[in-house]
């Protein structure tokens, strides 16, 4: 396993959760996220790191986001914005 590298960060959101809502894209001070076309279950489409080398690793995302749907932790290598899912299945389409 590779050594984290301070700079690297992993974006995670986790989809089920997301809300649609935009507060994470508008407080990100590096332009890192957007709404991406994945949607959830609930007919939401769901926030993605579309730039995750821009990232500074400042959390106001995190922070922000009412619904506890986004997390900054500390990645390695290279920056990454992922979306994970409680279950499977709650992804329905792309
Ligand atoms: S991750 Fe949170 S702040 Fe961002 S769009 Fe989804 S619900 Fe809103
Ligand atoms: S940690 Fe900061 S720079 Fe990185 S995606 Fe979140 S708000 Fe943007």
């Amino acid at each position: 396993m590779s050594k984290p590298s301070p700079k690297a960060f992993d974006i995670v959101t986790i989809g089920d959760r997301c809300k649609e809502c935009e507060i994470c894209v508008t407080v990100c001070p590096t332009k890192v996220l957007v709404i991406s076309d994945v949607m959830n279950r609930n007919g939401y489409k769901v926030s993605f790191a579309a730039n995750p080398d821009k990232c500074i690793g400042c959390r106001l995302c995190e922070w922000s986001c009412p619904d506890f749907a986004i997390f900054v932790k500390q990645g390695e290598g290279k920056s990454r914005g992922l979306i994970v899912w409680s279950s499977p299945e709650k992804a329905v389409a792309r």
